[in-house]
Order: structure tokens, then C-alpha cells, then sequence
């Protein structure tokens, strides 16, 4: 009789028929650099994960380092808000610190948007008619090198807006930096589970919402577009985001784009997690890895995760 429960019937079976593998270089872990904050604050939803200031952020990543995690995304948010030409001083200093005590053992990427240097919390320069493309490519284009000058070892435009990672790629080259990666968050859309992280980077919009620039739910070839677009503009690495809710799109952009495409499991999904297991309705680690092997399952070569600092105790070699 056709039995397909057979090869799960124990461990050994179960382990040798995974298809599924992957190690801790493949999981990033964001952390949020706050500028002037006297002491780390608790983010709410994202346990394990709090808001640091330089030297507490110098801290973690020493432990993070021993508990195998070598890949990081910096979100840096600085004090000062304001509506165009940013200043990057803060966010400088955070890499070139960061750098400077640890070498070469890290990977850095640098979250590279507007929403948490502007005043109205949106990603873009804006005037009474709207975006201003020019001017907020202008801009990022400019963080881009000055992250690049401070140390950081890749690039990861989030803002969605048409042309960046074309114009942060010509800047970069433009300025000796033509090692420095894109890691372009290709397919990113406009969604409800970004919330803990709003407080958590301060980007909250401060009217309306992200809709023009982010992408519609509804539509995947416009989805899909977005990334071969990014890929056009010479993006080395493509995302989707939020992760969990494009799991169909992993494959297709893979294939259309040639480029290996990872997943951001995002605030809002590693929360629900959070929230579940405080709540004692899931096992929190059991939860949290299994979400991995399905982003794995669905083709993601990389995943950023706010948990990525647990793989080594979740059994995750490297
Ligand atoms: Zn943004």
C-alpha cells in the first residue's frame, strides 16, 4: 500500500528526506541605532530586540558575533529631523565605530532611506505637489557614499521610489565604491505588518500613507516588475517584503531576474510570533523556525529576520 507517512516516521527518516538546509550567513539581523539616546529602550512586539544607542549597539554585536550571527542591517535614526539636504554624521560615525572594533567579521549592510531623516516620516523630498523624484534620488544617492566612505560592506535602498538603485549604483561607482553591493528591497509592499517597526525607527508618515510608491497588495505583475527593474538598474541581491505574504513571489523573480532573492520576515510577522508565545499559544523557537525552512521552501536565498541572533541556540549551523 502507497504509504507517504512512511519516511516520516522518525527523525532519521524525516531529516534525511529535507530538502530543505541553510546556515547562519544566510540570516541577517537588523538593529536600530538611535542618535542621542541616553539609554537602550524596549521596542514593543519585538522581543529580543531593543533601540540602542552607539556604544550599547557595539555590545550587542560583540554578543551577536559569539552566537554566530555575521550578518547585520543598520537602521540608523538619527535626532534631527528635516526635509531635504540630511545630514549623515551620526550614521557615519555609527559604521566607522562599528567597523573599527570589529574588522572584517561582520558584514554591514546600511538600510538606505529618507523616512526616518524626514520630518513628515515619509521616504521621499517632498513639496505641496508631491514626490520630487530628482531631489530624493539626489539624496540617496548621496547616503549611499557617505555610508560607503564610513565602512559599510553593502547598500539597501527601501524607499520604492522609480530610478534609485540605478542612480545609487552610478554614485557608488562614480566614487571608487564599485565593490560596494545593492541589496534592493525589489518588491516592497505597502502592508499593515510594518507596525513595530514604525515606532521602532521612528518612520511612521506623519499624513497620509505609503501607497503611491509602495506596491498594491493586489497586483503581481507589477510585483514582479519591480525586482526585474531593480535587476535592470544593476541591484546585486532582490527581497520581497513583508516575507510571509510574498512567499509566491520568490520563485517567479528568481527565475525572471537570474539574481538570488531573500525575504524579509518583518516586524509585524516575527511580532505575531512574539505576541502568540507570550501569550503561551505557540512554542516561540519551534515557531520562529519553522517560518524559515518555508521562506527557504519558497526559494529565498537569504532571509532578514529580527531573530536571527537565536539560529545558533535553534540548531542552525553554519
Ligand atoms: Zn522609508
Amino acid at each position: 500500500m502507497k504509504r507517504l507517512m512512511r519516511l516520516r516516521a522518525s527523525q532519521h527518516l524525516r531529516d534525511l528526506c529535507a530538502e530543505t538546509e541553510f546556515n547562519r550567513a544566510q540570516l541577517i539581523q537588523p538593529f536600530f541605532v538611535v542618535e542621542g539616546l541616553n539609554q537602550t529602550e524596549p521596542i514593543p512586539g519585538l522581543r529580543g530586540n531593543v533601540r540602542h544607542n552607539i556604544p550599547s549597539a557595539l555590545k550587542q554585536i560583540e554578543k551577536d558575533l559569539a552566537d554566530g550571527v555575521t550578518q547585520f542591517l543598520l537602521f540608523p535614526v538619527p535626532s534631527m529631523k528635516k526635509d531635504s539636504g540630511f545630514d549623515h554624521q551620526s550614521t557615519r560615525e555609527t559604521i566607522s565605530q562599528i567597523r573599527k572594533q570589529f574588522g572584517n567579521s561582520l558584514c554591514l549592510w546600511i538600510d538606505t532611506c529618507l523616512c526616518s531623516y524626514t520630518t513628515h516620516g515619509h521616504c521621499a523630498v517632498l513639496d505641496e505637489k508631491g514626490i520630487k523624484l530628482d531631489e530624493t534620488l539626489e539624496e540617496l544617492a548621496r547616503s549611499a557614499v557617505a555610508f560607503a566612505e564610513a565602512g559599510a560592506d553593502g547598500i539597501s535602498p527601501s524607499d520604492m521610489m522609480d530610478g534609485r538603485v540605478g542612480r545609487i549604483r552610478s554614485a557608488l561607482d562614480e566614487n571608487g565604491f564599485n565593490l560596494v553591493p545593492v541589496m534592493s528591497y525589489s518588491t516592497k509592499f505597502a502592508s499593515n505588518f510594518y507596525g513595530p517597526f514604525r515606532n521602532a525607527a521612528d518612520s511612521a508618515p506623519q499624513f497620509g500613507d505609503r501607497r503611491h510608491y509602495q506596491l498594491d497588495v493586489r497586483n503581481r505583475s507589477g510585483a514582479i516588475a519591480a525586482s526585474v527593474r531593480c535587476a535592470e538598474e544593476g541591484a546585486d541581491l532582490l527581497m520581497v517584503k513583508p516575507g510571509l505574504t510574498s512567499l509566491d513571489l520568490i520563485r517567479p523573480i528568481h527565475e525572471r531576474t537570474g539574481l538570488q532573492c531573500g525575504a524579509y520576515q518583518v516586524s509585524g510577522e516575527f511580532g505575531g510570533l512574539s505576541v502568540l508565545a507570550d501569550q503561551g499559544l505557540i512554542k516561540f523557537d519551534e515557531a520562529l523556525l519553522e517560518t524559515w525552512h518555508v521562506f527557504k521552501r519558497a526559494g529565498a536565498q537569504y532571509i532578514i529576520t529580527y531573530g536571527a541572533r537565536y539560529a545558533k541556540s535553534l540548531g542552525i549551523g553554519r
